[in-house]
């Protein structure tokens, strides 16, 4: 069979610990057989961010601007024990954060839903969607550790010289504070990725926040939102039959729990990023969650939603079977590949991405799962796999 040409290469962003390994072996066994993939190579491996004082982060952000698809392995965002694990000269910021930064934009997580793993949430059908801001507020903040009795205030000057001031509190003993911040045009951006979104997908569109107590702030969120909704989206909406409305956070949140699923949930990013781990549990497993950074320029970014999942690694260090769960890695490749099709007119590259996501839910369906699934699977008759005999049956459902 002749391999699948790529005129476009990918940037590839690999990654950290039970990932990495998982990453060549999806590339080796699913992919390399089939396409004469075309890379663009990056090492975000944590040796080499440190070897490269994490300039090979920044480089392969910029390759995302200029190739437009990209599809990264999870990597460790450095802390204290990491340090010393593996004697770093600093403690490197969040590779992903360190990427949002430079391609702005919004992530989409989505959870990859197959027969026989049921939500934990009786009424979910479909998938829930979560698109999470990918700027600002807590993520950008500053904070100072108020040692003792004293005023604490927030001042803004403009360019032009005026002023304005607001006590935040007047600390009778120590306390802790914290200034954070988001722009109009980030959250104008957002906005526009969600509609956008919404429209591609056919779904409706949800948007919580806090306007009540926070009323410039989160005010500020709600009101963007509505404003560009009426401008430029409602026909296109109405046309569809999808719908747009804000609630409250909390009423978001109770409304979701009762919901059939099947829409987008805009969140803050914060809330996206506490609110996406839950959905993500709550539809079986981290490991069947997706996502996607969508820049304002239209650049995306695929990878897998889990980390790099450091206590299999450790088993597998020490010769251990693993059973990690490839799926939501092996979507991210077919979400790139696929996007890479649709850009440059690559039918095949695209099917190629379909059938290849097909045959893993298939090879679920039939009941060949990870330990991760089986835990929640409602079928009789399983068969737990180790991650490489899960690859090999997707394999065989490939031909
Ligand atoms: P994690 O890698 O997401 O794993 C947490 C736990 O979730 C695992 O121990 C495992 O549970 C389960 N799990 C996650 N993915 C799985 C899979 N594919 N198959 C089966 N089970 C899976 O989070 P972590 O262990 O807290 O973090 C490890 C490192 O990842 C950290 O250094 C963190 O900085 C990094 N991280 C990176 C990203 C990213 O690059 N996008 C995101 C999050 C975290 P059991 O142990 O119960 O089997
Ligand atoms: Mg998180």
């Amino acid at each position: 069979m002749a391999k699948i040409q790529m005129t476009t290469p990918l940037v590839e962003m690999d990654g950290d610990e039970m990932t990495r390994v998982i990453w060549q072996k999806i590339k080796d066994e699913l992919i390399l057989p089939f396409v004469d993939l075309k890379t663009e190579y990056y090492d975000l491996g944590l040796e080499n961010r440190e070897a490269t004082k994490d300039q090979v982060t920044i480089d392969s952000a910029n390759a995302t601007k200029k190739y437009g698809v990209a599809v990264k392995c999870a990597t460790i965002t450095p802390n204290a024990a990491r340090v010393e694990e593996y004697h770093l000269s600093t403690m490197w910021k969040s590779p992903n954060g360190t990427i949002r930064s430079i391609l702005g934009g919004t992530v989409f997580r989505a959870p990859i839903l197959v027969k026989g793993v049921e939500p934990y949430v009786k009424t979910w059908k479909k998938p829930i969607t979560i698109a999470r801001h990918a700027y600002g507020d807590v993520y950008k903040a500053v904070e100072i550790i108020a040692d003792q009795p004293g005023k604490a205030e927030l001042v803004f000057t403009g360019a032009d010289g005026t002023v304005q001031k607001e006590t935040i509190h007047e600390f009778k003993g120590p306390g802790i504070l914290q200034g954070m911040h988001n722009t109009d045009d980030s959250i104008e951006n957002f906005a526009h990725a969600c509609f956008r979104y919404a429209i591609d997908t056919k779904q409706d569109l949800w948007f919580g926040a806090k306007d009540t107590i926070s009323k410039k702030y989160d005010h500020r969120f709600k009101d963007i939102f509505v404003d560009i909704y009426e401008k430029n989206y409602k026909a296109a909406f109405e046309a569809l039959g999808i719908e747009y409305f804000y609630t409250l956070i909390d009423d978001a949140v109770a409304r979701v729990i009762r919901s059939e699923g099947g829409f987008i949930w805009a969140c803050k990013n914060y809330d996206g990023d506490v609110m996406s781990d839950m959905v993500a549990t709550a539809f079986g497993s981290l490991s069947m969650m997706t996502s996607v950074l969508v820049s304002p320029e239209g650049f995306y970014e695929y990878e897998a939603a889990h980390g790099t999942v450091q206590r299999h690694y450790y088993e597998h260090l020490k010769g251990h079977e693993t059973f990690t769960n490839p799926i939501a890695t092996l979507f991210a490749w077919t979400g790139a590949l696929r996007k890479r099709g649709e850009l440059d007119g690559n039918q095949a590259l695209s099917d190629f991405a379909d059938k290849l996501e097909k045959a893993t839910i298939d090879t679920v369906e039939s009941g060949f799962m990870t330990k991760d699934l089986a835990a929640l699977n409602t079928m009789e008759n399983i068969t737990i796999c180790n991650t490489n005999m899960f690859i090999q049956k997707i394999k065989e459902k490939l031909f």
